[in-house]
């Protein structure tokens, strides 16, 4: 019999949008579809994770990985050769753009087009510093974006292969490009890597396919993750069997947690902040915590009474900054040029500077990219931007365009010292 829309199903739990469905068991029969990332997402909040892979419940486009995916997709393009020629720099870049085009900003997760538009530009620099600083070394690769599902222990664990070298006799390399702010060693990524590689029957076949070299196993001898934006390498050698071991323990466990249906929400600051399940998930309840339990008479007054200091508290302390900002300020205006001036109390040692300050971040961006001074910027704070303005080989242009959005402000350190002799 056909259900009723408004009828609860066994299991479902009340949201935002209705009740969200009841556990769907993932398919019985056949293995569990499993992978690096799927682990990661049911061990950060079980909810999330069927709310994702067993609802299907799309999440909100992100900006970072669409950036990524288009990088990504230019390195794959300027590797996919057999044998040389390699595609040109303007190639590799319009491989990036056509990617990039695919979709709108807003597909892609962006808030303005402005936005797009400085990471577009950004990705564009990035490529260009990368094959830059490659050119020399390019040779075709062993495998480029290998995507293998292997099977072992009741599971179909994918993982997919940026790039992979094969160093001989069967020992390979993976390369894995990372395009966010820092690179950050993941063991159970590296260990899934190696796990899964050790066992595809797939990798054996490719390399006498590609080299005419027959190899009892193919090993795994390091993994590098390549941090696109900074051209830096990062190798991480291949794990001992005792960590291979208690990692293959974990994945079984949550293999079995996700067969069992456990899927209870784990809510945590980092998790929740991120998570696009908020008006779905029973602990958020529409985006809003459930109320407190109420407190206690006198654990209430005590709370009352604490809010009060902090509140009076914090008062004093803006009154405090302020007179102190105003006596600085008439401190240094004062001194004029700087120099030690003494109170009964205290000596204060003055010395005047001058920062830049930037009206528009963004409008000062698009300038570093017009001039090729983006990479020199991206690891660089407003300060580091201040240094460009102040190097002496900067084009006029550039210099131009940049003062139009600075402004040069004085300031005073002031350094404080206790007379002797005083309490
Ligand atoms: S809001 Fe938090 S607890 Fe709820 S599903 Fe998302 S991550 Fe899990």
């Amino acid at each position: 019999m056909k259900k009723k829309n408004n009828e609860a199903a066994p299991g479902a739990v009340p949201g935002l949008f209705g009740e969200l469905p009841a556990p769907v068991p993932p398919k019985k029969s056949g293995p569990l579809a499993f992978s690096y990332s799927k682990m990661s997402l049911y061990e950060e909040c079980p909810l999330k994770y069927k709310l994702k892979y067993i609802d299907k419940i799309k999440e909100e486009p992100k900006f970072y990985f669409a950036f990524g995916n288009s990088i990504h997709t230019a390195l794959e393009f300027l590797y996919s050769v057999k044998a040389p020629p390699f595609p040109s720099l303007e190639e590799t870049l319009e491989a990036f753009r056509q990617d990039w085009n695919r979709k709108s900003y807003l597909e892609k997760g962006y808030r303005t087009p402005q936005k797009a538009e400085d990471d577009y530009q950004k990705g564009l620099v990035m490529l260009k510093a990368y094959y830059e600083h490659n050119r020399a070394g390019f040779k075709p690769p062993f495998l480029v974006e290998y995507s293998t599902d292997v099977e072992v222990d009741g599971l179909l664990v994918r993982t997919i292969s940026d790039r992979i070298e094969h160093l001989g006799g069967g020992e390979i390399e993976i390369i894995d490009y990372k395009t966010g702010k820092d690179v950050k060693r993941q063991p159970l990524q590296l260990y899934m890597y190696q796990k899964i590689s050790e066992l595809d029957p797939r990798l054996k076949e490719k390399i006498a396919e590609t080299y005419g070299q027959r190899v009892s196993a193919v090993k795994i001898r390091r993994l590098l993750y390549y941090h696109v934006p900074t051209l830096k390498e990062y190798a991480f050698e291949r794990a001992d069997d005792r960590e291979i071991g208690s990692f293959w323990e974990r994945v079984l466990g949550v293999a079995e947690s996700i067969r069992g249906l456990k899927f209870d929400p784990t809510p945590g600051e980092r998790q929740c902040a991120w998570c696009d399940y908020k008006s779905l998930c029973p602990h958020f309840f529409g985006g809003t915590p459930p109320p407190a339990e109420p407190l206690q008479p006198a654990a209430a007054r005590n709370l009352a009474a604490l809010v009060d200091r902090y509140g009076q508290l914090k008062e004093k302390l803006d009154d405090l900054q302020a007179q102190l900002l105003e006596a600085g300020e008439s401190i240094g205006r004062a001194a004029r040029d700087g120099g030690e001036y003494a109170g009964s109390q205290y000596t204060a040692q003055v010395k005047k500077n001058s920062k830049w300050e930037f009206r528009d971040r963004e409008a000062v961006i698009n300038v570093l990219n017009k001039f090729g001074l983006y990479q020199k910027a991206l690891t660089l704070t407003l300060t580091g931007i201040a240094g460009v303005l102040d190097s002496a080989d900067l084009p006029d242009e550039a210099r131009k365009k940049l003062l139009e959005q600075a402004v040069k402000k004085t300031g005073y350190d002031i350094k404080i010292v206790k007379k002797e002799g005083l309490i």
